[in-house]
């Protein structure tokens, strides 16, 4: 057993992931005079978002912006960032083991992962050059941009209908497109009706536009619906396999799941910020997590080392 208030040798936190749930957790233990590192292999989630919107004081820059102000207001507290993804993680007694791509090894007392969500989009010709632009997935981030205006939701099956009759807060005009066979419930289909949203159920050939902005839904039989945005139901996926490796408990729906302590995982010494545990998608959701991640952590180091 190492003596109490030995100092090991490396990092006090590794940080994996540099978006708003990552920076705003170096932010707060940089000013804990903690030595931090931060790893991002710079794969933003919203890297195809045109801007970010519902922020506080910085609504509507680029997402790039806020990264790069994130990272600036970093240095004065000497927090460490590296170009490069996390590949392995192992648990030791009181530490963890972090392995670079390229094969280098760091050590840190407490880990936080940051590593957020990938959406897997519907294929759908066309939509991936509008993605961002006209089409969208997130109706808080987007749905001011569409409001009154012709609003498609896609959705097969029945996945879209929540998301349909949500998209009424911002446009009268909401159609359904169900890309096929959908098995609607009759629940289902007297309330869309009863809110005034049709339902499409023709197969979609591809989305039309220009620039990226959609202006038409052709569906199979070559008929046209007019649009001028399309709202996905898009399935996500964890951004990084290293809450797994570190036995952590991971569910699909509710993501990496956090204990009692503030954002730590169910294995100690372990702790998760923003989309990755899947709460509200938001990027300010996922900056004060961080915050929230990084007052556990220190602690954490507080109990240990102030025995
Ligand atoms: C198209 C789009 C538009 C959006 N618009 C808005 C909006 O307008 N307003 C809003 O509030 N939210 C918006 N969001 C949601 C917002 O982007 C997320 O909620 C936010 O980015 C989550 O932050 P995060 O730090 O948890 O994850 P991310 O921002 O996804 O950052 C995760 C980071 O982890 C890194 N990473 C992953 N694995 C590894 C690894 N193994 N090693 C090293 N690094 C790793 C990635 O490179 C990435 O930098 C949008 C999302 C999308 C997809």
């Amino acid at each position: 057993m190492a003596p109490r208030n030995e100092v090991l040798p490396g990092y006090d936190v590794i940080i994996v992931g540099a978006g708003p749930a990552g920076l705003s957790a170096a932010l707060i233990l940089g000013r804990c005079r903690r030595r931090v590192l931060v790893c991002d292999s710079g794969q933003y989630r919203n890297a195809a978002a045109q801007a970010m919107h519902g922020f506080l004081s910085r609504d509507g820059i680029a997402p790039s912006e806020l990264r790069r102000i994130g990272r600036e207001q970093l240095a004065p507290y000497g927090v460490e960032l590296r170009e490069a993804a996390v590949s392995g993680v192992r648990a030791g007694a009181r530490r963890f083991e972090v392995s670079l791509e390229g094969g280098e090894r760091l050590v840190c007392r407490k880990l936080l992962l940051a590593t957020g969500l990938v959406d897997r989009l519907p294929e759908l010709a066309g939509l991936r050059e509008m993605y961002g632009k006209s089409v969208h997935h997130c109706p808080y981030c987007d749905g001011w941009e569409a409001r009154d205006q012709p609003i498609g939701v896609y959705g097969p099956g029945s996945t879209g209908v929540q998301l349909a009759l949500t998209m009424k807060t911002w446009s009268d005009d909401v159609i359904l497109f169900t890309d096929g066979p959908a098995p609607l419930s009759e629940a289902e289909e007297a309330r869309l009706a009863r809110h005034g949203v049709a339902v499409r159920r023709e197969r979609i050939a591809r989305l039309e536009g220009e620039d990226g902005w959609l202006s038409r839904v052709v569906l199979a039989d070559g008929s046209a619906v007019e649009r001028r945005s399309l709202f996905v139901k898009a399935r996500q996926e964890q951004g990084a396999d290293l809450a797994a490796k570190l036995r952590c408990e991971v569910t699909e729906e509710r993501g990496v799941e956090t204990a009692e302590r503030h954002e730590e995982t169910t294995t100690s010494g372990v702790f998760v910020a923003g989309d990755a545990s899947r709460d509200v998608l938001l990027a300010i959701m996922a900056a004060a997590e961080g915050a929230d991640a990084a007052f556990g952590i220190n602690c954490a180091l507080q109990e240990e080392d102030l025995a």
